[in-house]
């Protein structure tokens, strides 16, 4: 579902330039959920943009569900870019929109008719278990439902892969069990293959079947989880 073969990424700039990712190889298959371990600044974030293309890498591949999105030009690349969702640790919800109104508005921006996003957006939120919290206003909720707003959203273009960035650092651990459970479920129910970055191994341990372990911008071990939790 994810193939990214030769990946690098340069960041340039006066004061010098950073290699941010240095040759990255990665295959995720259809339904996986892969795991990008690493301490901050080794590169993860920086891999995971170029996954839906927020950086152009300056060398290598990369391809979702078969489209090479590396030789894509920008019209063909937007509407590519619906087979990827994305959830971050902030979780940048719009303050003056109630739940339902920020999920509408993800339909909105993927082209769903206004006829159609009533019952999508209903279909969202029953899907992360929101429903209850529809009128209410990001300012309050709690973490974890901002975070499952944040996943609804994500998944309004009907993703085939969803890309996490950080998504339960912000959150305490029983919060983050919880999100943990709502990805694990969705990758299941839906057949979502999910491609998680974080610097926790516990998330690697709960919800990955496969991970790396980056530093310095590759990947320095990686493997099925069970295999890379037996090394000494
Ligand atoms: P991680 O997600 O593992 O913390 P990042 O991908 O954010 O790692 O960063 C990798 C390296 O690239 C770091 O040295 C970081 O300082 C640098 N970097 C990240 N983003 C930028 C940017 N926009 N401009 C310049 N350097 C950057
Ligand atoms: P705004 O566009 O001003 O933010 P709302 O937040 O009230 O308006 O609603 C935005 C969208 O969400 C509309 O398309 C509306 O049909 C839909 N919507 C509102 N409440 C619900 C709900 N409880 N269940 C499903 N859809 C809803």
């Amino acid at each position: 579902m994810i193939e990214i073969s030769g990946l690098r990424k340069t960041y340039r700039s006066k004061a010098g330039d950073v290699v941010a990712v240095d040759g990255v190889d990665l295959t995720v298959g259809e339904g996986e959920v892969f795991g990008v371990l690493g301490r901050s600044g080794a590169g993860k974030s920086t891999l995971l943009r170029c996954v839906n293309m927020l950086e152009r890498p300056d060398a290598g591949t990369v391809s979702v569900d078969g489209v090479e999105l590396t030789g894509l030009r920008r019209k063909r690349l937007r509407l590519a870019r619906h087979t990827i969702g994305m959830i971050h640790q902030h979780f940048a919800l719009l303050s003056s929109r109630t739940v339902a109104g920020n999920v509408a508005f993800a339909l909105e921006v993927t082209g769903v008719p206004r006829a159609e996003r009533r019952t999508r957006v209903a279909e969202l939120l029953d899907l992360v278990g929101l429903t209850e919290r529809a009128e209410a206003y990001p300012a309050q909720l709690s973490g974890g439902q901002k975070q499952r707003v944040g996943i609804a959203r994500a998944l309004a273009a009907r993703p085939k892969v969803l890309l996490s960035d950080e998504a339960t650092s912000a959150l305490d651990p029983e919060t983050t069990e919880s999100i943990l459970r709502l990805l694990l479920d969705l990758n299941r129910r839906l057949g979502l293959t999910i491609l998680l970055i974080t610097h926790e191994m516990t998330v690697v341990k709960r919800i990955c079947t496969s991970a790396a372990v980056m530093r310095d911008g590759r990947f320095v071990e990686s493997g099925r989880v069970a295999d890379l939790l037996r090394q000494p």
